[in-house]
């Protein structure tokens, strides 16, 4: 049954970028509120005891057990959907369910799943770990490379899994000879969409046909809460995440589908001024360390690439240090404005050791395989004055000796 969501979606699909990210999706009550109403509430209640059965049934459309559904939850995941450009969104509880829910909502034992190997550290975990577990293979590639996919391919592939630009490593994938590949091929490509979001670059706009998102990062954009969204067609949503999704439970509490689309409303803002941020900082990182890898810069090995399907670089890119674990955590340790923090999006900027923090788990083979190297470190810039956080790096540099 298709949801009412109170917008008429002819209207709220041609509003531009910025304005769907703050007015679509809204369902007002029936107190006129500006701002969205949090409905802090697990069950709804009915008439009379036909009217239960009618929604049960599906002969009405309505509310039942916010496991399923939740006025909250449901703005968010159509504003998502209206941004994105997507016939329908489902939200969850972190951007980890996400992945996991639109991965195994569709695969089963048999299927084969190519995945690019620079992948987010848990999402590895999916591709190495969990799925092989459940008889689905996986081949894990260089995804730069468009040949590597084609060779990857079975005739038991299904799915096609990849981000862009990657965690940490910035490898950029072609969104569109990767996407016309799948499509090709009668495969599903699913992309997690995490570090640039919808202002930035939309994937189905490539091909894609499944985007995925940690809402944690920059969709929340203040580091409060975790969050994640499926977008994709009505069909593969209704007919195949959303059986998943109600009989597993990985749903998004709404109270974190409120802090969502609070900071939805500030996305486009943030997202631009933390790309030119990162683009200064960047600049100055330049001259002072070994290498760095910002897709924003011409440096970037693929640059032209990146700027093709991005608006702009987003506000993550990593750094070489030179020297080794040692030199890495010295520099981190002499930071005084910058925190220490695996998390990325937030509007503080933050610093983290790939190597020891979030791709540990990797093992160092794999990590070596992909360019996660001691020495390498990854920043996320924020929306501090981007002087503050030049003179921080300046200082944390001169005083480990670069
Ligand atoms: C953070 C992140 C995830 C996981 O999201 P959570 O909200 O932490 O579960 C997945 N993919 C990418 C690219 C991420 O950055």
């Amino acid at each position: 049954m298709k949801r009412d969501t109170g917008q008429d979606r002819a209207i709220t699909k041609n509003w531009r970028p910025a304005t769907k990210a703050i007015r679509s999706g809204t369902m007002r009550s029936e107190f006129g509120e500006t701002s969205e109403a949090l409905f802090l509430t697990s069950g709804y209640t009915y008439d009379c005891a036909e009217d239960a059965a009618a929604r049960f049934n599906g002969e009405q459309s309505g509310m039942t057990y916010s496991r399923l559904q939740n006025p909250t939850v449901q703005m968010l995941e159509e504003r998502i959907a209206v941004m994105e450009g997507a016939e329908a969104c489902r939200a969850t509880a972190s951007g980890m369910a996400a992945m996991t829910a639109a991965l195994l909502c569709q695969l089963e034992a048999g299927d084969h799943v190519v995945a690019s190997r620079a992948l987010f550290g848990s999402c590895r975990w999916l591709t190495d770990s969990l799925l092989p577990k459940f008889g689905i293979e996986t081949t894990v590639i260089d995804g730069r490379d468009i040949d590597n996919w084609e060779q990857a391919i079975t005739p038991k592939t299904k799915v096609f899994f990849f981000e862009t630009p990657a965690n940490p490593t910035m490898d950029v994938i072609d969104l569109r000879s990767v996407c016309d590949l799948a499509r090709a091929k009668g495969i599903i490509s699913v992309v997690d969409n995490a570090f640039a979001t919808n202002v930035l670059q939309r994937p189905m706009e490539f091909g894609a046909d499944i985007v995925a998102y940690s809402a944690t990062k920059m969709m929340d954009g203040q580091g409060r809460v975790l969050a994640g969204a499926v977008c994709g067609t009505e069909e593969f949503i209704e007919e195949i995440l959303l059986a998943f999704t109600r009989n597993t439970g990985p749903t998004l509490s709404a109270f974190n589908a409120w802090v969502v689309l609070k900071g939805l409303e500030t996305l486009d803002l943030r997202i631009r001024k933390q790309s030119n941020n990162a683009l200064e900082v960047g600049k100055f990182l330049e001259q002072r360390v070994e290498k760095i890898l910002h897709p924003g810069l011409p440096s970037h090995p693929q640059h032209n690439l990146a700027m093709s399907q991005m608006e702009a670089a987003g506000p993550i890119f990593s750094l070489y240090v030179g020297g080794g674990r040692k030199q890495a955590h010295n520099l981190l340790n002499a930071l005084n404005l910058i925190d220490i923090s695996n998390n990325i999006g937030d509007s503080r900027s933050l610093m983290c050791h790939p190597a020891s923090t979030t791709h540990h788990g990797l093992g160092e083979d794999a990590r070596l395989e992909i360019g996660i190297t001691e020495d390498m470190l990854r920043i996320n810039v924020g929306l501090e004055d981007p002087i503050d956080l030049i003179e921080d790096l300046d200082q944390a540099l001169s005083s480990v000796g670069l």
